[in-house]
């Protein structure tokens, strides 16, 4: 801003107005934004940001304890801005239009973490493992989704739902970019580890959350 600005003129008039108490008295730096006058870089941000209105998912992807890339991968997905397949051919970009995971759909952020069969499966799987009774409506998309799992499970609920967005997330570029690929029960496995390992990592050792994941798989996948 300008020295001779009309703004800087008036806060030096105003200034020049303000009575001290006492000669005698020391300046002062005070900060406004916090009860205790003492400044923090939060409150600063606070008091320059735009203020939204929270989402109603935003409980199931920032919560405490979770993983952070985890937590990044499954933010992106709801915003729709993963370089998926259709965001992509959006720009002109020639690319395989196709679900590499079912191979019987368009690639879309919706399918690929919510229509696509074997995602479904990856979703029904973990939670029937966990004892999570709750069940999602059935036409919904990803955003839908995660408002309904921030209002109907609970924390290991929320952890599988973004571990299972990352991993099919990681499973997808794996087909397409090192042309590896695994079963549904694999990558299931892989979701309830990520899971359970997360909540048990305060209160249990990482050899039980093993034990507990193997015991859970044992059940449903009846592996021996
Ligand atoms: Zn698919």
């Amino acid at each position: 801003m300008p020295e001779n600005s009309p703004a800087i003129q008036n806060f030096w008039n105003q200034l020049a107005q303000v009575k001290r108490k006492s000669i005698d008295s020391r300046d002062l730096v005070h900060w406004n934004q916090m009860k205790s006058s003492s400044f923090s870089s939060k409150s600063a941000w606070n008091a320059c940001r735009v203020h939204y209105p929270k989402v109603p998912w935003l409980k199931a992807i920032w919560l405490t304890g979770n993983i952070p890339r985890q937590a990044f991968v499954t933010w992106s997905s709801v915003l729709d801005c993963l370089p998926i397949s259709d965001q992509i051919r959006k720009r002109n970009v020639l690319v395989s239009a196709g679900c590499c995971l079912c191979d019987s759909s368009m690639e879309s952020v919706n399918h690929l973490f919510f229509n696509c069969l074997f995602s479904s499966s990856i979703r029904e799987s973990s939670m029937k493992m966990m004892n999570l009774s709750s069940r999602p409506p059935s036409s919904m998309g990803v955003t839908t989704l995660a408002s309904w799992v921030a209002n109907n499970l609970n924390y290991m609920g929320l952890l599988l739902f973004c571990s299972s967005i990352y991993n099919i997330w990681r499973e997808r570029n794996r087909r397409k970019f090192a042309s590896k690929a695994r079963s549904v029960n694999e990558v299931t496995h892989v979701v309830l580890k990520d899971a359970t390992e997360l909540l048990m990592l305060n209160q249990h050792s990482r050899r039980e959350a093993d034990f507990l994941v193997m015991d859970r798989a044992n059940t449903v996948f009846d592996v021996h």
